[in-house]
């Protein structure tokens, strides 16, 4: 209003000295009609001059005018010069966050809607193969591998992907994709060779030291039992102790047998055929409810025809193992059940038994190595943490998961799910 005041009080000044000249020349709506077009002709250059200012960039500092005008030029000037301070700070934010993620050890891609490339570290280079010019490119079009396109066109958050470098077969990658925006995403790959190297080295120890311990062990056991057969009886305590060597010795053997199976699972590939599952079963429970006493107490229900993919050797094994604890922690006047049907897409292997069951909060826990349940509990029951571990891996290596499902003081399910692709 300030403003307007003084352009006003300038026409009312113009006006009114239009009236005085008027009382001696008369024509005063003429003189009143020609202040007001040379007003309007000031405005309208000034209007351009602003107008030219404001096209070259307001980069000048503006030029000083009274009134309005003068306070127009001032208000974009200083937001102008705002805007300049701001840019300046956002830039320098880029910049550093630019420079940090440059830094990254870790690989950094960031991806538009459509897998478009649209910015990546320079860790990425090495890491993955990507060059400048690769800026606007589908990623998945360099990236070629079946696993990797499928997981990003999946770009599940929880899911993470481990792959061989593009750029070098001897780094091992661990992806992940994470979303932001509603249709940017951010992929990100971490060198895990490191781990890769400590874990084939982990592999190839338990491997060695397994093959290692066998002999000596047979020689140990082959001498126990020479000494055991010249055993007279006559001291008692010589007769305990190389009863007790002979468990020991055989625990040991246990032990070494268990943990080659699960090394040979890790490092041997596996050889898929059509396999009967019924004579297999059928066998299985044969030897396994033979072990355990005179009463067969496995009892068997085949309700699908259906046959699946796999290792027989390997299956058998892990069916055994399934089976044999369903007999060692339950009663033994109970039954143990062992079905194979097919729910949906699944064909399904449960084993129920009635025993002692397992405490939920350990379910989790009892498929990793060497766990045992309540170990005091188990001493007088043989075993040595490694039998679930094997089953585990076996139905890993089948596409199969294990599900547990047990009440404690009721019994358990231990269920093998096979899915469609393995049906044969
Ligand atoms: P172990 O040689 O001790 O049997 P496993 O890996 O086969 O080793 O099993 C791990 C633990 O899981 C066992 O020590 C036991 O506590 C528990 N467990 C396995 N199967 C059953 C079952 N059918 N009922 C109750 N507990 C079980």
């Amino acid at each position: 209003m300030r403003i307007w005041n003084s352009d006003i009080l300038r026409l009312l000044l113009a006006a009114f000295l239009a009236a005085i000249v008027s009382i001696f020349s008369g024509h005063f709506l003429y003189l009143l009609l020609l202040i007001c077009i040379i007003y309007i002709v000031r405005q309208a250059i000034l209007l351009n001059q602003i107008e030219q200012w404001l096209q070259s960039g307001a980069k000048k500092s503006p030029p000083s005018r009274s009134g309005i005008w003068g306070d127009i030029y001032h208000h974009i000037f200083r937001i102008k010069k705002t805007n300049k301070k701001r840019k300046k700070q956002l830039s320098r934010i880029i910049e550093q966050f630019r420079k940090s993620t440059a830094a990254l050890p870790d690989a950094i891609v960031v991806l538009d809607e459509y897998d478009e490339i649209a910015w990546f570290n320079n860790a990425a280079k090495p890491i993955l193969g990507l060059k400048k010019r690769d800026k606007g490119q589908r990623l998945p079009n360099l990236i070629r591998a079946p696993a990797f396109i499928d997981f990003l066109s999946k770009k599940d958050p929880d899911a993470i992907l481990s792959i061989a470098s593009p750029a070098n077969a001897q780094i091992t990658l661990q992806i992940k994709i994470v979303t932001y925006e509603n249709n940017a995403h951010l992929l990100v790959a971490h060198d895990i060779s490191y781990l890769k190297n400590i874990e084939r080295m982990r592999k190839t120890f338990v491997d060695n030291i397994s093959h290692e311990l066998r002999t000596p062990l047979t020689v140990l056991k082959g001498y126990l039992e020479t000494l055991r057969d010249m055993d007279d009886e006559h001291s008692p305590l010589l007769t305990h102790s190389l009863q007790q060597m002979n468990n020991q010795t055989l625990r040991m053997q246990c032990l070494v047998d268990d943990l080659l199976i699960l090394a040979n699972l890790e490092t041997k590939k596996i050889t898929h055929q059509c396999i009967e599952i019924q004579p297999l079963l059928a066998q299985v429970c044969q030897e396994t409810g033979a072990l355990d006493s005179i009463n067969n107490r496995v009892e068997l229900f085949v309700d699908s025809e259906v046959n699946i993919m796999g290792n027989e050797q390997e299956l058998h094994s892990a069916f055994t193992n399934l089976i044999v604890n369903a007999l060692k922690y339950s009663p033994e006047d109970s039954l143990v059940s062992v079905r194979w049907y097919q729910s949906g897409q699944f064909i399904i292997l449960d084993i129920t038994d009635l025993g002692e069951g397992i405490a939920e909060l350990e379910i989790p826990k009892i498929t990793e190595r060497f766990y045992r349940v309540d170990i005091q509990r188990k001493q007088e029951k043989r075993g040595t943490g490694l039998g679930l571990a094997i089953v585990k891996h076996v139905l890993a290596r089948h596409n199969a998961q294990l599900k547990i499902s047990s009440q404690l003081g009721k019994g358990s399910c231990f269920s093998c799910v096979f899915p469609q692709k393995n049906f044969c």
